[in-house]
């Protein structure tokens, strides 16, 4: 498959679409980002990389993180995880309050907000330095010793998180949260606040392209189970109240984050990474999600 010439054509075709989607402002560092910012990176299954536009450079990867840290708790605790979150699609926006009420506290899935919180109390139980031991998983997955938190951004989201601080706290009054609320929050915004490029997530990513295993050590980290229920999980809640459309017209599974950024996977094939600010009302990026439905319609191949 010419990956190159592929990417290159879906690049102008898409750069040329009316864009009329909305950068994130409620997090105020993240309006500083210049909109029209466009890169794709696609590794295939012998690590050749294949990139076009802005695909090196770093942008805040924000609820992407998500997929991580709880790829991370579930290969530590194994389905014990399934008592503290839900594996069902919310059909909500990631940052909503009103399932938990009925649902006593146990949020739908680790994607949107709610779960992501959940998981974060669950990081600083297992591990003795969460914020360490994340961001070194997450530089060796990137093959990339360069990645950093962004302090600012943890910090403007922090100022300003009275949604995910009454998720957290309302979370704690159904006994879901074990640490204090504020320690929570503060794993939560750093960890949304890292910042990769194109290039780096569809490396990071590869671990679920290729069965549970890091390519460059040959590190089993999830066994094959576990890694199709990451799959399955992020096919069904990766983009909120968008992904049933996700699946409808990409056909893969994938995450997004507010920084713009997007990730896919196609299981033994490829991952690919695409980063363009401009949101749509879902809060998906707009060009993110063209770019995807052309390269899956174009090549003939997703995981249906
Ligand atoms: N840090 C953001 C928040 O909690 C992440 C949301 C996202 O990327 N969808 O609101």
């Amino acid at each position: 498959m010419d990956y190159q010439s592929i990417l290159n054509s879906i690049y102008n075709e898409v750069l040329v679409l009316d864009n009329n989607g909305k950068i994130a402002d409620y997090i105020p560092e993240l309006k500083r980002v210049n909109t029209e910012k466009f890169g794709i990176a696609l590794i295939d299954n012998y690590q050749k990389i294949y990139t076009v536009g802005d695909a090196i450079e770093k942008f805040s990867i924000q609820s992407i993180s998500k997929v991580i840290t709880t790829a991370l708790i579930f290969s530590k605790i194994g389905n014990d995880l399934w008592q503290r979150v839900g594996f069902e699609p919310s059909g909500n926006a990631f940052n909503s309050l009103v399932q938990l009420e009925y649902e006593n506290g146990i949020p739908r899935n680790p994607f949107i907000n709610a779960g992501a919180l959940v998981i974060a109390d669950l990081m600083l139980e297992h591990f003795e330095n969460p914020k360490e031991y994340f961001l070194n998983f997450i530089r060796e997955l990137a093959e990339n010793e360069n990645i950093n938190y962004n302090e600012i951004v943890a910090q403007s989201e922090k100022e300003n998180g009275y949604r995910n601080a009454a998720l957290v706290n309302y979370i704690k009054s159904f006994n879901n949260i074990k640490n204090d609320p504020d320690a929570v929050l503060d794993f939560y915004f750093h960890q949304c606040s890292i910042e990769m490029s194109c290039e780096d997530l569809a490396r990071v990513f590869q671990v679920f392209s290729h069965n549970g295993i890091v390519p460059r050590s040959k590190f089993k980290f999830l066994t094959t189970s576990q890694c199709k229920r990451m799959n399955a999980l992020m096919q069904m809640c990766g983009f909120y109240d968008q992904a049933g459309e996700f699946t409808f017209k990409v056909g893969l599974p994938g995450k997004s984050g507010v920084g713009g950024g997007v990730v896919a996977i196609y299981p033994n094939h490829y991952t690919v990474a695409v980063w363009s600010p401009k949101l749509n009302k879902k809060g998906n990026s707009f060009y993110g999600l063209e770019t995807l439905e052309r390269l899956t319609t174009i090549t003939e191949a997703s995981i249906f």
